[in-house]
């Protein structure tokens, strides 16, 4: 096994897998009309995906993190849970959803092999929630993570865009949801995207904000593991959760990237905001593929470039993030 690694010294431990772009909420910073089906190549069939997943655990890939769009839309969503979790090489399967089909299934995905659920949930306020992602579910959502805490997940994470004027003033009900509950919830800073440009100028805050409430509550920043993602993680004695920011408009935010990403349709993506994918799905039809889809890996490794782009205002290609699993 050579593990992938690329011209700075970082190591690819962790792949982001997009297994759908269609999602059913229509969250103001990415679908603000939903997802409409724009003609584009159909997502990636099973047997393909898991090419891609025994291609990438085999250059290092130990981690998985199932994602779209809203990944359990797709009906052989369970199928895709087994398959990464029998994947010799992979210890972690992960997945990112919006939470309406937790309560129905923790219990059942836990046993198919899934460790770690981030669950995205960008209110506390049922209103605001609705007015955010266009959905009235929060109930649904807020049974889903009790369910999955009472199933034994090694984590469960919160995802909380941060939104000025929306939810950045909320940190108080976020807390008091964390004080009795083993959940982290990550506050994410609102990144720019192709389509999302006046609601960026208009929403736009830095996590900094957060960071100076938690400081001055009390709460101090956990020593970073060498395996930590992007997340800065705060403690409290007295809170059972832990509060993580994540901000990519930070110096240094790329310093740590050990992530890639593969979208529905089997392009490579070498950082969330690169120009253009690079194809795989020419090499994804048949096993015997699999040398020449390794070997391309590492060839286009060695190109990718030591941070994004984001502070010039340069969104690459993406136009919202459920196009390649943000
Ligand atoms: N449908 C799933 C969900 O709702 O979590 C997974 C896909 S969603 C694209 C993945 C994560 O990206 C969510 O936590 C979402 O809130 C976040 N996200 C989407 N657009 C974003 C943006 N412009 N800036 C920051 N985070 C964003």
């Amino acid at each position: 096994m050579t593990q992938l690694n690329d011209r700075f010294g970082r190591e690819f431990h962790y792949l982001r897998l997009s297994i759908t772009d269609a999602c059913n909420f229509k969250c103001q910073y990415c679908l603000p009309d939903g997802y409409r089906p724009d003609g584009k190549p159909r997502f990636l069939t099973l047997d393909e995906i898991r090419r891609v997943v025994t291609a990438f655990a085999q250059v290092g890939t130990r981690k998985i993190r199932i994602t779209g769009g809203e990944p359990t839309m797709r009906k052989d969503f369970n199928d895709v849970i087994e398959l990464a979790a029998n994947t010799p090489g992979v210890n972690t399967v992960a997945t990112t959803t919006n939470g309406y089909r937790l309560a129905a299934n923790a219990q059942r995905w836990f046993d198919l092999g899934l460790s770690q659920i981030n669950v995205s949930l960008d209110s506390m306020d049922e209103g605001l929630f609705r007015q955010i992602t266009g959905d009235g579910r929060q109930q649904l959502v807020l049974d889903g993570i009790e369910a999955a805490l009472e199933t034994g997940y090694r984590r469960v994470k919160i995802n909380v865009v941060l939104l000025k004027d929306l939810n950045a003033q909320q940190l108080p009900q976020f807390l008091e949801y964390i004080r009795h509950r083993r959940v982290d919830i990550r506050f994410i800073e609102l990144m720019e995207t192709g389509l999302g440009q006046d609601y960026f100028q208009k929403h736009h805050i830095s996590g900094q904000v957060i960071k100076q409430q938690l400081l001055s509550q009390g709460w101090t920043e956990d020593p970073r593991g060498p395996d930590d993602g992007p997340a800065l993680n705060f403690s409290h004695p007295d809170f059972a959760g832990r509060i993580g920011l994540i901000m990519p408009y930070a110096k240094d935010f790329c310093a740590t990237c050990n992530r890639l990403r593969v979208s529905s349709i089997g392009k490579l993506h070498l950082c969330l905001f690169t120009e253009c994918g690079i194809e795989l799905r020419d090499l994804l039809g048949h096993d015997d593929h699999q040398p020449e889809l390794i070997a391309r890996l590492h060839e286009q490794l060695r190109l990718k470039g030591a941070t994004h782009q984001l502070h010039e205002g340069l969104t690459g290609v993406t136009q919202h993030l459920a196009s390649i699993g943000g």
